[in-house]
């Protein structure tokens, strides 16, 4: 080393202008250095994300040799405390809403009758509030599934999993609905989040044929019916929470997803 060399240490990172010039040296900020790292994978990525094609589900089941009761549509938390009302009530998945009511209503014209609906039903004292703070306790309003699934005139057919944390899998009534529907063969998960019960669900269903060794099960995640929260570094700092860019998150888990057999596609039509 010569003695120009100097350590890098925080007091010369800029958050905001990516480089620093400290004597002859340009120093470059460490998320800069990683995005710039970075790019190709992002840029593969985006493109990767944009030439998803779209699951027609009667022509997929019939190439599959499917019948409506080898199908099923698993949704996280399409509830009110995500979509309406109180602290984790987002945008983004309220937005999802048209879609999945859309996919509801097709799959129930195609005669399937297999609707496993995963919601969040807290207990007061849930550890997960440590996290995510206090969200669609028992009993609650916004821990109801949206009033437009609710009113679905085939509703009864919904088997509600009520759960205590982001899997649906884990100390619930998920496994005796499995038990019984070992003739499902094609899964369409929908709902929020992307990377968190989205997530746990389809890798849940993902492994549990891989431990199985059943090759004839598939599991679908259209992009356009899953998504997941944003909160900002600026406004996880004021409440005290983790910050959370749903814009680089919902595409790197769908990519997750995709990297362990996940079948991401644009959307159901
Ligand atoms: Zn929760």
């Amino acid at each position: 080393m010569t003695s120009e060399f100097r350590p890098i240490t925080p007091e010369v990172y800029t958050a905001t202008s990516g480089e620093t010039q400290v004597g002859s040296f340009t120093l470059t900020d460490p998320a800069t250095e990683l995005i710039e790292n970075s790019r190709p994978f992002f840029n593969w990525l985006m493109e990767w994300q944009s030439g998803r094609p779209d699951f027609d589900l009667a022509a997929e089941m019939q190439a599959l040799g499917l019948k409506a009761e080898n199908v099923a549509i698993l949704s996280a938390d399409m509830i009110n405390g995500f979509c309406y009302e109180g602290n984790l009530a987002s945008p983004r998945v309220r937005a999802l809403i048209p879609a999945i009511v859309g996919l509801f209503n097709q799959a129930h014209a195609l005669g399937i009758r297999n609707f496993v609906l995963a919601e969040d039903h807290h207990d007061p004292n849930a550890p997960e509030f440590r996290q995510y703070g206090p969200h669609c306790i028992v009993g609650t309003s916004e821990a109801q599934t949206i009033p437009e699934l609710a009113s679905l005139p085939f509703a009864s057919d919904f088997t509600i999993i009520p759960k205590n944390c982001l899997s649906f899998a884990i100390h619930t009534d998920f496994l005796g609905w499995l038990r019984e529907h070992q003739q499902v063969k094609l899964y369409l998960v929908v709902g929020d989040c992307t990377d968190l019960c989205v997530y746990q669900m389809a890798m849940y269903m993902r492994m549990d044929a891989n431990a199985r060794n059943d090759h004839d099960v598939e599991i679908v995640a259209p992009m356009s019916m899953v998504d997941t929260y944003d909160l900002s570094v600026e406004t996880a700092a004021r409440i005290g929470a983790l910050p959370h860019n749903a814009d680089l998150l919902h595409p790197l888990f769908l990519y997750h997803l995709a990297l362990n057999g996940v079948r991401v596609v644009n959307n159901v039509k």
